[in-house]
């Protein structure tokens, strides 16, 4: 019996699919109406292998397998038959009085929008890096989007799952990375409104203290530069502009909070902090890939610069101050900071499971509870106002959505490898944020150029439905631009006559 489409839609009786001559845990039970909304994850399982597929096919969801396998396992059902000698069922045995149904288990209904994550999916064509949107009000997880992805269909009972597998396991684009929650990148710019908050909060500077930037921020031995633009005379401005000078200043002064010879009294303060955002740990998202990112700790630098003899200084460090050097976020951390902004410090673990088919069941109690960052609600506005300035005539103008004020941030994040990554995050509207997400696209250049645009653009379709005649344009150039490079191997003739 072949084993039913992924996208046969119809509800699947569980004992018409048990396979002869094996036990079946089956719980494929598809309710049109809940796909046509959102995403049902199903597992098909057999004694020996089983594997996980989703019914819409778009994402790489086995990650929710251990959570959630008990509850979606169901009974087992058993068939005997009795067989003639090439292995062809003749009959049932005892006419099935030994056999037992096979008991559906319980259906999943993620948070997942169905179209958002397809249209993501779409704009993602051809490139690589991650989407994550968070609807902040509640924390459900609305897209989760990791680029390049592959068709679960080649995983199949029927198919050449071996081949298939080691193929996309040697894939040079590391097909079967889950970048939304296990690949850790360096945020870049998009650090600087976290930084600015927790600086505010400690009374460490003012939102509205300027800090000269001359085209470069230079301290003792530390010497970095900047770039063209307005004198960063409050927070606003800088972010307007992504003022290296301004954060430089600003994470120097946070390390010698208490002089400057004890740096890491300052940095695990900082660290405190961005354990209360989430960061350097898992944040317990229902997907059990989650990766913790990385932020450095004092002893890390204490160990990294043993030698020193009179220990390492904020010089050594300042590129936190620009979401550099050690610093390392999953997408999903991301998303999740713009969520916090948007909720003025307040937010719920972001999850994907939004509830379940058995109505009796309830989700886990720790995505119902209010989680808090520790910053007083004052030090946001300045902030959002500088991140509502980034899109209105500053670096993320790119992601403007016509008709709905979005306050974002881009980023780029060096890459010593190769071409810089492109990020942004974003929040929409302002004064009732409905969507936050964070955009990471590997390899791209700056975040204005790429990130930006894609995000705008989720915006606009989460919040209106449809891309304006406005945004067509962009949405066009986004979906052309192709940035991962066909291997060699595809690029040689087939045929004598090409050569
Ligand atoms: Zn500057």
């Amino acid at each position: 019996m072949k084993t039913p489409s992924l996208n046969e839609l119809s509800p699947i009786e569980p004992d018409t699919r048990l396979l002869l001559h094996e036990i079946l845990v089956d719980n494929l039970k598809f309710d049109k109406e809940i796909i046509s909304k959102y995403k049902v994850v199903t597992e098909f399982q057999r004694p020996s292998k089983k594997v996980l597929i989703t019914a819409t096919n778009l994402l790489p969801f086995y990650a929710l397998e251990p959570k959630y396998e008990e509850i979606m396992r169901g009974d087992k059902g058993v068939r005997h038959v009795i067989t003639d000698n090439l292995g062809r069922v003749v009959e049932s045995f005892n006419k099935g009085e030994l056999d037992k149904k096979a008991v559906p288990g319980t259906n999943i209904i993620t948070s997942i929008d169905f179209d958002l994550q397809k249209y993501g999916e779409e704009l993602m064509q051809g490139k690589k890096g991650s989407i994550v949107a968070i609807e902040p009000k509640t924390g459900e997880i609305l897209c989760s989007i990791s680029a390049p992805t592959y068709d679960p269909n080649v995983l199949n009972l029927d198919e050449d799952r071996s081949n298939a597998f080691d193929d996309l396991r040697d894939d040079i684009n590391k097909t079967l990375l889950d970048r939304t929650v296990s690949a850790k990148y360096p945020p870049g710019s998009i650090f600087k409104p976290i930084l600015s908050l927790i600086a505010f909060q400690e009374g460490i500077t003012g939102p509205y203290k300027g800090v000269s930037c001359p085209g470069y921020y230079e301290y003792n031995t530390f010497r970095y530069k900047c770039h063209d633009h307005p004198y960063p005379s409050n927070v606003g401005i800088a972010l307007t502009h992504s003022c290296n000078s301004y954060f430089f200043d600003m994470i120097r002064k946070t390390l010698e909070v208490n002089g400057y010879n004890k740096p890491g009294e300052g940095l695990a303060m900082l660290d405190q902090y961005l354990y209360k955002f989430g960061l350097g740990r898992k944040l317990g998202v229902d997907n059990s890939i989650e990766s913790t990112g990385n932020i450095p700790t004092p002893s890390y630098y204490d160990r990294k610069y043993a030698n020193e003899i009179n220990g390492w200084k904020s010089t050594y460090v300042m590129s936190i101050g620009i979401g550099q050097g050690e610093l390392e976020l999953t997408t999903v951390q991301m998303a999740n900071l713009a969520a916090i902004i948007a909720n003025r410090g307040k937010y719920y673990t972001p999850h994907l499971v939004k509830s379940f088919s058995n109505s009796n069941m309830q989700i886990d109690p720790m995505y119902q509870q209010i989680l808090d960052v520790g910053i007083d609600e004052e030090h946001f506005e300045p902030v959002i106002r500088g991140m509502e300035h980034v899109i209105s005539w500053g670096t993320g103008i790119n992601a403007k959505v016509p008709g709905v004020k979005v306050a974002g941030k881009t980023g780029t994040s060096q890459n010593p490898h190769g071409e810089d990554h492109s990020v942004f995050f974003a929040f929409a509207p302002v004064d009732d944020p409905q969507i936050a997400i964070a955009v990471y696209v590997e390899n791209a250049g700056f975040g204005s150029d790429f990130a930006a645009p894609i995000a705008g653009l989720m915006v606009e379709k989460y919040l209106k439905k449809e891309i304006s005649t406005y945004s067509k344009y962009k949405e066009e150039q986004v979906k052309a631009i192709q940035l991962i490079k066909v291997p060699e191997a595809e690029l040689v003739p087939e045929t004598e006559e090409e050569l």
